[in-house]
């Protein structure tokens, strides 16, 4: 482990950076530098990123910078440091983990810039601080194609790789992902402190949260009783509920929502072996280690309003009235239907939700489940059919073995939306269900060419995920049915 590098000596890559999470001091983390990558060569960039950061997208192509960004040389002005966390992972309480081999290198334009893969830590424990090309090239993808789909995420300016061996169930190669947000705190930081009874951290940790992100906790006496804390746990839930429910609306499954995956920011963070649906199964279990199915798809509401629970539970010492916790929770149970129900009415064309929508919803998602039809597919072909309003147009019936339960459905529908005036349903259709998402095959054949040091397609599929909802005619294959060996690709936590 290398201690943290003199920052004069640093590659200048002209930002700013401020470092705030550096200024809680070192009951927070543990200063420390990236472990060196052996000849490292670019995996996948992203422009739109770098000038989020204010990054000159023409460094994106430099040798310093990919030496800087897979830890072979320190940035000037930067404070690098590894976290510390704990968390319940499984539902049960895991004890201390921390960035087990994510550093963080500081904060610029307000966002923070980590590198995921970068090294041993002192919360590696039995890791060994690398991660492999394999799920840092689905990370890199997810998080723009999230951002794509308008769904509150961690950003990824880059993956770099190297020929350096890892082990996990087989030999791979190492990888670093520059991920960005504009924190990375998670439920499990609280709990931290919470546990260790250090409430004199945890008050630090809570006011640094609510200064930066959510300072209308302290002045809007609206929120929960004046208390800024059980305020915090009110917008922490709210931004929870918002997120899920975007992810139950386009048949993204997270895979891993243990608290410590949990941001204080709302962000969909720590990608693993997530999923998006294929077939509509509202079972699916994406993570091949998650024997017991508890973040199954349909579970995953449930599962974010347990970890709210335990995060209320570690901001007990600072919210002190139990009753605020719970009034700040209840937020979940409105927030989250009514998030998910505006969602859905929006993929049906329908910029307000009513009880009718609802009940349309649930009618069709009943035939998507009973005739296994592809989620993305289907949506995607209902907003073209609403477009079109032909008669003859069969292409969404066309999608169900047994058409006698779409057929009265699509003529209920088709009277509801003849309500509306024409094109202004579809235009809204096709601004909400994507055409493109990263289905698993897809992110496993960028894998398998990556793995061949040809990495177009991990290209191509940014290009396209970054603006899922528009056409890209000469990509016309990343939207077609999965092939039939997607259904045997295992994807576990191990990555
Ligand atoms: P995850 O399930 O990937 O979010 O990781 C859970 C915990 O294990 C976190 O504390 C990670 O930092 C740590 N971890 C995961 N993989 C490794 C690794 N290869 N080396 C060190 N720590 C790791
Ligand atoms: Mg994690």
């Amino acid at each position: 482990m290398n201690t943290a590098l003199n920052s004069q000596e640093g590659l200048h890559v002209g930002l700013a950076w401020n470092n705030s999470f550096a200024h809680l001091g070192t009951d927070f983390y543990a200063p420390l530098a990236p472990q060196p990558l052996p000849a490292p060569y670019w995996v996948g960039r992203s422009t739109t990123v770098a000038q989020t950061l204010g990054l000159d997208p023409a460094a994106l192509g430099s040798q310093e910078l990919l030496e800087a960004l897979s830890g072979n040389r320190p940035i000037s002005g930067t404070q690098t440091l590894a976290s510390v966390y704990s968390g319940h992972q499984f539902g049960v309480w895991a004890g201390q983990l921390g960035d087990g081999r994510a550093i963080l290198l500081g904060e610029t334009s307000g966002q923070e810039v980590q590198l995921k893969g970068a090294g041993l830590t002192p919360f590696s424990r039995m890791g060994d601080g690398r991660a492999v090309l394999r799920s840092s090239i689905r990370e890199f993808l997810c998080s723009e194609a999230m951002h794509g789909l308008g769904i509150p995420t961690s950003r990824a300016l880059c993956v770099t790789g190297s020929d350096a061996p890892v082990r996990r169930e087989e030999m791979e190669t190492a990888a670093v992902v520059t991920r960005v947000a504009p924190s990375f705190i998670r439920f499990g930081h609280f709990e931290h402190f919470c546990h260790h009874d250090q409430h004199g951290q945890l008050k630090i940790l809570a006011d640094y949260v609510i200064d930066r992100f959510y300072p209308q906790c302290r002045t809007d006496n609206s929120l929960v009783g004046g208390n800024p804390y059980a305020a915090l746990l009110q917008a922490v839930t709210e931004r929870t509920a918002t997120m899920v429910a975007l992810w139950q609306s386009v048949g993204f499954c997270h895979g891993v929502m243990n608290t410590d995956n949990m941001s204080i920011l709302g962000l969909t963070i720590d990608y693993g072996p997530f999923q998006f649906l294929d077939v509509y199964d509202p079972g699916h279990i994406c993570n091949h280690s998650d024997t017991q199915g508890r973040y199954a798809f349909y579970k995953q509401p449930n599962v974010a309003y347990w970890n709210l629970l335990c995060l209320g539970q570690a901001l007990m010492p600072l919210i002190e009235k139990q009753e605020l916790a719970m009034a700040a929770l209840e937020h979940f149970k409105t927030a989250f239907p009514q998030a998910l129900a505006q969602r859905m009415a929006m993929k049906l064309g329908f910029a307000q939700s009513h009880d009718k929508h609802q009940r349309l919803t649930e009618d069709v998602l009943r035939l998507l489940v009973e005739g296994r039809v592809d989620y993305t597919i289907f949506w995607r072909r209902l907003s073209l059919w609403a477009r079109e309003r032909r008669t003859d147009d069969s292409s969404v019936r066309d999608l169900f073995m047994d058409a006698s339960g779409i057929d009265p459905w699509l003529l209920h529908y088709s009277e509801l939306l003849a309500q509306q005036p024409q094109g202004l349903a579809a235009d809204l259709m096709l601004k909400t269900n994507p055409k493109f998402v990263l289905r698993n095959h897809l992110g496993e054949l960028a894998i398998q060419a990556a793995k061949t040091k040809d990495f177009t397609l991990v290209h191509q599929l940014l290009q396209v995920l970054e603006r899922p909802f528009d056409e890209h005619p000469a990509f016309e294959s990343f939207a077609a049915f999965p092939p039939d060996w997607a259904g045997g690709i295992a994807i576990s936590c191990s990555s």
